[in-house]
């Protein structure tokens, strides 16, 4: 079946219609046509936002964990069309697919257990008869900006702890994929209404490009943007939120990068390496970019790295025996070739797509581009002597998402996980830096924008934090033992 049909079969069991609008969809897999959405109002989606946050709030929050709870299982129950239609959007493989959808469900599962563990604290008030405690309350209209290489979880990361939270949410999904936004939305449409009683206007869709994220960015009503993509996106929409004093979570581009050390298991190595180099064609924010690896084991890892480069199976993401499927656009294919130049393989598969082989640079030095995050699958190699230098290197990108080591040294690893050892949110050990799991907060530092999301306990960027102290005495006594007494 051509992607066009496959994709309006699979709408067409989902209840989406997409076929009128604007906005037009096209597949990587052979670059046609898949469907046209519309766009909406950012003003109209805000106030509606607003209107219906005013009822959200007081609903009790393991209620609200009702509603997270029922999409949950319409993620289950529609985990194969959906993944399918995530693989004609973003041409990723299908077990990537499935893995995507499963981590929404799993996102899912978590809020619906946070909908009764959103704890405060109390605390030791320093004066007698009093009580100090720390309470959570929702927070407000919550804006989710996402990319187009995770076109559904990254909601679902968000949506489902900013709903137990008792916020609404606002999605503007990626311009380039946004057929598998209509469909997500159309399965929460079918949990809000076995749910009843949820405000009109509690989970709205925005579609649209960059003007359309501008404005609901700059929109006072809005509490929080959880923006994912590019650092150069970060840049635009981080102080424009901050000029406006609202909260910003921002989730941008990554340089990972993986120290293999001479006591490491080399088969367990190339197979991560190959996963996270590779996999969803270089286009993951965790994706492997840069291998520092001991000169003892170099020779050997690359050699056998470049096998696997030169075997791996390109192709339809469609098909059960491919491993890379397509470059998203012409764009990523245009970047992949400004960095390789001739070097550049690409893969006669299917006319229309852009399919790539994935590249293995040795570099003698990490400079110019190996400190960009280029978008596409490029596997710098550099070799290290002394450990101190890998971890040099391994911090010295303006990027700091994620990291892994491999090693059988206790003292390498716990280095490597030390306050002294990877700066980067994600720090890995004998697993690649690609593939988290929901239950740990994700995110990092530097150029990479510093947010939190998913697990752990993330869910406080999305609420208001208050301190209260309750005096229960017929005294009132000041805090630090300050006197303040009326003359008798
Ligand atoms: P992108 O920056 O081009 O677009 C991301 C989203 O931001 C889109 O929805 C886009 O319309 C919107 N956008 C762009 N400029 C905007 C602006 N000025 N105001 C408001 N919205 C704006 O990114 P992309 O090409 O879709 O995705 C790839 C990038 O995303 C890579 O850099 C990747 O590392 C990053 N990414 C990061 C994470 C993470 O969690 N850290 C996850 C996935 C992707």
């Amino acid at each position: 079946m051509s992607p066009a049909e496959e994709a309006a079969s699979i709408l067409k069991e989902l209840g989406v219609n997409a076929d009128g609008g604007d906005l037009v969809s096209s597949s990587p897999i052979d670059g046609s046509e898949i469907g046209r959405v519309r766009t909406a109002d950012p003003a109209e989606a805000a106030r509606a936002a607003v209107e219906a946050f005013e009822r959200w709030r007081t609903v009790p929050a393991p209620r609200r964990g009702e509603l997270v709870r029922l999409l949950g299982e319409e993620l289950r129950a529609a985990k194969e069309p959906l993944a399918k239609l995530v693989t004609l959007e973003s041409g990723k493989i299908l077990q990537e697919g499935l893995g995507e959808v499963q981590e929404m469900i799993d996102i899912c599962d978590f809020a619906v257990g946070l909908s009764r563990q959103l704890y405060g604290l109390t605390i030791a008030s320093e004066r007698s008869n009093h009580r100090m405690m720390e309470q959570w309350h929702p927070l407000g209209p919550v804006l989710v900006i996402s990319a187009f290489n995770f076109p559904v979880a990254v909601w679902a990361w968000n949506a489902a702890l900013a709903l137990v939270c008792g916020n609404p949410v606002i999605w503007k999904p990626s311009e380039k994929t946004p057929l598998t936004a209509e469909a997500v939305t159309a399965l929460m449409k079918r949990a809000l209404k076995r749910f009843g009683d949820a405000p009109e206007g509690l989970v709205q869709l925005v579609q649209g490009g960059r003007e359309i994220g501008e404005q609901l960015v700059d929109d006072p009503r809005i509490a929080l943007v959880s923006a994912t993509g590019s650092t150069a996106m970060g840049r635009a929409v981080g102080p424009r939120v901050a000029q406006r004093f609202g909260r910003a979570l921002l989730e941008l581009g990554g340089n990972n990068a993986m120290i293999v050390c001479p006591s490491a298991d080399l088969a367990l190595a190339e197979r991560a390496i190959l996963f996270s180099a590779a996999g969803t064609a270089g286009q993951r924010c965790t994706t492997l970019r840069r291998l520092i690896v001991h000169e003892r084991v170099a020779d050997q890892l690359v050699a056998r790295l470049k096998q696997l480069f030169a075997h791996v199976k390109v192709g339809d993401p469609r098909e059960h025996d491919t491993l890379v499927g397509p470059l998203i656009d012409e764009s990523a294919f245009d970047g992949m070739k400004r960095v390789l130049g001739e070097r550049i393989e690409r893969v006669d598969a299917i006319s229309g797509g852009y399919y790539v082989r994935p590249a293995l640079v040795e570099a003698e030095a990490q400079a110019g581009t190996v400190l960009q995050e280029t978008f596409a699958p490029i596997l710098y190699a550099l070799r290290y002597r002394e450990f101190d230098e890998a971890l040099r290197l391994n911090n010295e990108v303006p990027q700091g998402l994620s990291s892994a080591i491999f090693t059988n040294d206790l003292r390498e690893a716990e280095r490597f996980l030390s306050a002294a050892g990877s700066d980067c949110g994600i720090a890995n050990v004998n697993i690649g830096p690609s593939g988290a799991e929901i239950g740990g907060a994700f995110g990092g530092e530097k150029e990479t924008g510093g947010g939190r999301e998913s697990g752990s306990d993330s869910w406080r960027a999305y609420m208001r934090r208050q301190t209260n102290t309750v005096n229960y005495g017929t005294d009132l006594p000041l805090a630090q033992g300050i006197r303040f007494d009326i003359a008798p």
